[in-house]
């Protein structure tokens, strides 16, 4: 076979990749009623499914040369992936924060695959990088940044984390000869991805500096400045300091602008955690408790916490553009067309390159829905944690944590004898295989308690009734 039969020959396979546009339609329509069915059978589903497998029946089918049917396909995902688990869009998913996935969000993530114009640099599409910087400057407004902010759509928390400790680092200009001198001061209440983030960045031998919390699991600040002197004194460098507006564990909101004073007075970067109750700003049952971020250098928020995307939507935002950009701009020769742009680039705001489109799936929702219904979802989440917090004390037995800043409630049932922990695990476990709710634990000090997050949009009174009932029912039978 001479080249050009060779390609010729080759083309008509490769070929197979552009699917007419019967197929396309055909595709679509059963992927959608797959889709359909799923969120519709919804109310149907357990919010956590223990016994509908792990998945292995994918090994079963392999990665092979020929092609498989949608509908062969659609069905691995009906029987090896969405059966078991926890149901994220459950309205009775009360475990974790993030809450539901949105429809248009999932239009959005179509319309960015089919088109996959390149959010990364101004030149190769500017609507996308203006799309992307808008969301970006419309959180940093939220928050009350100045116009020499700049940000990036990351794929979550975790990642923004690394992006503003990086921004951080950059300020200071410190080298790696200094980490080990360099400090972070964080609380038991920092979420882990913080560390992460520092380890990632190469900062392992940072010093680490966890600050007492109050009754309310908020970050004392009354020793804090002295700590920082010393710190300075013993030649260490005070280097970032971490709050938190909405701890994961329990939904504590740090006081803000006391700890702004702080990090002003003894010059250490402020940096404000609000992946869970950043969005809660949009409510104004919590958005006094917000103050004080708008003096941050950095801070992060999940958009697939508090407005309810699906996973993979985090965002950090850096008050002066220069640090973010000073630890992730690069300059390359085949760049150099993208070098004299209006906006600034994705990518030069972050460690991707190639970035998936991820705007869309944030602008579609506020778009299609406005601001009006978040507003209200956010509030009746807070309303929500607050009943429950006191219906669950009505029941006998039942002791609570802190009244919740937000929308998480830690509680835990005291049995009139028996070791505590022991009869919550074991209702815990209870509740796990009956499914109809989903609740998280977490352990303080040694005690055991149970962790109610309202945060899915979906979540409603009839949903928390319906999980004040459970509870009652099982602690009768304990
Ligand atoms: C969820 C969360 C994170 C981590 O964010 P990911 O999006 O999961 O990477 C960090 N901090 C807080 C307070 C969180 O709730």
């Amino acid at each position: 076979m001479n080249e050009l039969d060779k390609i010729r020959h080759l083309e008509k396979t490769s070929r197979l990749l552009e699917p007419e546009q019967s197929t396309r339609a055909y595709w679509q329509s059963q992927t959608n009623a797959y889709a359909e069915a799923f969120i519709q059978g919804r109310d149907e589903r357990k919010a956590y499914e223990c016994s509908a497998g792990s998945g292995l029946g994918l090994f079963e089918s392999p990665i092979q040369e020929k092609p498989m049917g949608i509908e062969a396909v659609l069905k691995l995902v009906e029987t090896s992936i969405d059966p078991s688990g926890i149901d994220l869009t459950s309205s009775r998913h009360f475990g974790y924060i993030p809450g539901g996935a949105l429809y248009p969000a999932a239009l959005g993530d179509f319309l960015a695959a089919i088109s996959n114009k390149y959010a990364g640099s101004f030149f190769a599409n500017p609507g996308s990088v203006r799309l992307e910087n808008q969301l970006i400057r419309w959180i940093a407004d939220l928050m009350g940044y100045p116009e020499t902010a700049a940000g990036n759509l990351t794929s979550g928390g975790s990642i923004a984390h690394l992006i503003a400790i990086t921004a951080a680092r950059e300020e200071l200009k410190l080298k790696a000869k200094d980490y080990h001198r360099a400090v972070i001061y964080v609380s038991a209440q920092t979420h882990h991805s913080v560390l992460k983030g520092l380890t990632v960045a190469g900062m392992r031998e940072a010093q680490i500096r966890y600050i007492p919390v109050d009754k309310s699991y908020r970050m004392q600040t009354a020793q804090l400045p002295a700590m920082i002197e010393k710190d300075r004194k013993k030649g260490l460098i005070p280097f970032m300091l971490v709050a938190t507006a909405g701890t994961t564990e329990v939904g504590a909101i740090d006081d803000l602008d006391a700890l702004a004073d702080v990090c002003e007075q003894k010059k250490v970067w402020f940096h404000v955690d609000a992946a869970y109750g950043g969005f809660y700003i949009l409510c104004e049952e919590v958005a006094s408790r917000l103050k004080g971020i708008e003096r941050s250098d950095s801070f992060i928020i999940d958009p697939h916490k508090g407005l309810f995307l699906p996973y993979g939507s985090g965002v950090v935002v850096v008050r002066d553009k220069r640090h973010i950009l000073a630890a992730n701009s690069y300059h390359a020769n085949y760049m150099q067309d993208a070098l004299q742009d209006e906006e600034l680039d994705p990518a030069s705001l972050s460690p991707e390159l190639s970035k998936h489109f991820r705007g869309l799936r944030l602008w579609m929702p506020l778009k299609l829905f406005g601001l009006k219904p978040f507003r209200a979802a956010l509030a009746e989440k807070v309303y929500l944690a607050r009943y429950f917090y006191k219906q669950i004390q009505q029941i006998q037995g039942y002791e609570v944590g802190p009244f919740p800043d937000i929308s998480v409630v830690l509680f835990r049932y005291i049995p009139g004898e028996g070791d505590t922990n022991e009869v919550n695990r074991a209702l815990v476990k209870a509740l796990l295989e009956d499914g109809r709710v989903f609740l998280s634990t977490t352990t303080i000090e040694g005690r055991y308690y149970l962790r109610l997050a309202v945060g899915a949009y979906r979540t409603h009174l009839q949903d928390v009734q319906l999980c004040l009932q459970i509870l009652k029912e099982f602690t009768a039978r304990l």
